[in-house]
C-alpha cells in the first residue's frame, strides 16, 4: 500500500480516508498516534496488523470533547467528571465501563474502554471532521519506541498504512497516564504518564498505583503491562547512583568491544564521552520535561549510529519523572547497572 503524506491543512483528506475505513497516524500532544474509526470493526483490525499488536491489548479511543466521551460510558462517575473537567483536553486517559457502537476489537473483548480527549489542534479537527472516535494506540511498530515525529511513523509503518499526517514534533513525549475508573471507589493508575499521581491526587483524592504485574498467572489490569516495551535495537542499561557509575561503566562496556551510546543530560556528556562514545542529549540538568520529550527520539537515535549498547540517565521519581522511570525501565528491561 502506498502511504500518503498529508499537510495540516489538509485534514479533510484524511478524515476522508478514516470515514472510508483507512488507518491514519497524526499528532496528538503526547506522542503520535495511529487512528482508525473506532465504530468500523474492519478498520480497527487493520490497526492491530499494522502494528503487529498483541490482539488482547486494547486501544485508548479519542474523542473530541467530553459530550462525545459520555456516548462510550455506562456512566460518568463524580470523579470522571472532575477529572475531565481538570485535565481533558490533556494526557489523562480514564478507563470506564463501555457502551454504544464500539467495534469489538477496540476493548480486546474487555466490558471497559479507554478514553481520552488529546490537547493538539490536529487531533481534535480530525476528530471532528470524522465525526467519529478515534481509536489511536501509538504509531510505532508494536515493542519499538514511541513516535515523537512523523519520520518515526514512517520509520516503522511506511507502506502498511493509508497516510501520515504531518504535525511537527510531539510536546510532551511520552504517552497519556492511563486511570482506571471502572470502580470509583478504587481508582488506579494503570500506567503513568502526562499527568502525575500527585495531580490527580489533588483532584480526586488518594489513588493505588499499579505498574507491574506482579505473578505470570495473575492477569494484568492494563493487559499493555506484560509485553516489551519501548526497546531499540541496541541493549539498554540504566546508570544508577547506586550502582557502577558512569566512568566504570563506560569503561567495562568498552573493554568488551561495545560502542558506547550515551543517552544523558547535558553536564553527564559533557563529564564522561570520550572520542569512542556517541551522545545524545536529554537536555539541561535534571530537566524532567525535556528528558520525557527526548527519550523515545533518544532511543530511536542510536539504530542509525554504531552504537552497540545505550547507557541511560535515571531522573528522580517525582511529576512526570515517574513516567520517565516507567518508559526507561522498559525499555531497558530494568536493567540497572
Ligand atoms: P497505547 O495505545 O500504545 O498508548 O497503549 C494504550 C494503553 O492503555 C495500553 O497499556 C492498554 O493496555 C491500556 N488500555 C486501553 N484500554 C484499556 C482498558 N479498557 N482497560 C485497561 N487498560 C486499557
Ligand atoms: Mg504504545
Amino acid at each position: 500500500m502506498e502511504t500518503i503524506w498529508i499537510e495540516k491543512d489538509a485534514l479533510a483528506e484524511a478524515a476522508s480516508l478514516l470515514k472510508k475505513g483507512e488507518v491514519v497516524t497524526f499528532p496528538t500532544e503526547t506522542v503520535y498516534g495511529l487512528g482508525a474509526d473506532a465504530t468500523n470493526e474492519t478498520a480497527v483490525k487493520k490497526v492491530y496488523e499494522a502494528k503487529n499488536r498483541p490482539a488482547d491489548n486494547p486501544l485508548i479511543i479519542h474523542v473530541a470533547s467530553i459530550d462525545q466521551a459520555r456516548a462510550y460510558a455506562q456512566e460518568v462517575p463524580e470523579k470522571a467528571e472532575k477529572i475531565m473537567a481538570a485535565f481533558w483536553p490533556g494526557p489523562c486517559t480514564i478507563v470506564l465501563k463501555k457502551q454504544g457502537p464500539l467495534a469489538a476489537t477496540v476493548t480486546a473483548g474487555l466490558d471497559t474502554v479507554g478514553i481520552r480527549m488529546p490537547n493538539h489542534p490536529i487531533a481534535l479537527e480530525l476528530i471532528r471532521l470524522t465525526g467519529k472516535p478515534l481509536a489511536a494506540p501509538s504509531a510505532n511498530s508494536s515493542g519499538k519506541p514511541s513516535p515523537t515525529s512523523a519520520a518515526h511513523v514512517a520509520h516503522d509503518l511506511n507502506g502498511k498504512i493509508a497516510g501520515i499526517v504531518e504535525g511537527g514534533e510531539t510536546g510532551v513525549g511520552l504517552e497519556s497516564t492511563v486511570l482506571d475508573l471502572s470502580d470509583p471507589s478504587q481508582p488506579t493508575i494503570l500506567r503513568p504518564g502526562g499527568v502525575s499521581q500527585e495531580e490527580i491526587e489533588a483532584v480526586i483524592g488518594p489513588v493505588r498505583f499499579k505498574t507491574n504485574v506482579g505473578h505470570q498467572s495473575e492477569i494484568p489490569t492494563a493487559p499493555g503491562m506484560k509485553y516489551t516495551h519501548y526497546a531499540p535495537v541496541e541493549p539498554v542499561m540504566i546508570v544508577s547512583e547506586k550502582g557502577l557509575g558512569w566512568k566504570k561503566a563506560i569503561e567495562i562496556a568498552q573493554g568488551k568491544g561495545e560502542v558506547v551510546g550515551l543517552l544523558a543530560f547535558d553536564h553527564t556528556i559533557r563529564q564522561y564521552a570520550d572520542e569512542q562514545t556517541i551522545s545524545f542529549s536529554l537536555g539541561e540538568n535534571g530537566d524532567v520535561i525535556s528528558a520525557s520529550q527526548r527519550l523515545f527520539k533518544g532511543l530511536r537515535y542510536f539504530e542509525d549510529t554504531e552504537a552497540t549498547i545505550i547507557l541511560a540517565e535515571p531522573v528522580e521519581r517525582a511529576g512526570i519523572g515517574e513516567a520517565y522511570m516507567n518508559r526507561l525501565e522498559k525499555s531497558a528491561a530494568s536493567t540497572f547497572i
